[in-house]
């Protein structure tokens, strides 16, 4: 089995659920692979394939489909576009239902860690569980019930749940959360 590439961005990916063991056979390079790619995916034209890690990494998937696996927000990393291509071509994106934030920091994109409920933050995050509710009161502008209440909604594999982003250069958390949709 080959090793998987290395994404800074998103450094355990079969960890975080964007990437899974399986035999395809990828469109993007036509070989027999052992991983495929199961996160978020945006192409113009309607694409029923499967991309394997490596297409990801040395771009041959952006170059042949025209694919991306997200969507930065245009006011991220405002200067210094080959970051903001590194994330949305060559980077494995995350899984959801709606779009979610990709957080800066330190002037890069943090690095993806893993979707997460109430049960993982606590258990695995115990730093930031405590920061949660106090941003959902600052940023989303709910009442400290209200946010105590969302957080004790989230779960991994369903919205409302929270992704959990650290900085590759000062180490902070960041949880973004996913709402249900309307
Ligand atoms: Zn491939
Ligand atoms: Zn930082």
């Amino acid at each position: 089995m080959t090793a998987l590439p290395t994404f800074r961005f998103h450094p355990e990916p079969l960890r975080s659920g964007s990437i899974e063991p399986a035999s395809i056979v990828c469109s993007a390079c036509d070989q027999a692979r052992d991983h495929v790619y199961v996160g978020n995916c945006y192409v113009e034209d309607d694409f029923d394939g499967e991309i394997c890690p490596w297409c990801i990494a040395d771009g041959t998937a952006q170059r042949r489909f025209g694919m991306t696996f997200h969507e930065a927000d245009p006011s991220a990393g405002a200067g210094d576009l080959a970051l903001v291509d590194e994330l949305e071509e060559r980077t494995p994106g995350l899984c959801s239902d709606s779009p979610v934030n990709w957080p800066w920091c330190c002037d890069q994109p943090m690095a993806y860690l893993e979707p997460a409920g109430h049960a993982e933050l606590i258990a695995r995050h115990p730093e930031l569980a405590s920061m949660v509710v106090p941003q959902l009161e600052a940023e989303a502008g709910l009442t400290r019930g209200n946010a105590d209440r969302l957080f004790r909604k989230l779960r991994r594999d369903q919205p409302p749940r929270a992704h959990v982003f650290q900085c590759l250069g000062c180490e902070v958390p960041r949880a973004e959360i996913e709402r249900e949709p309307d």
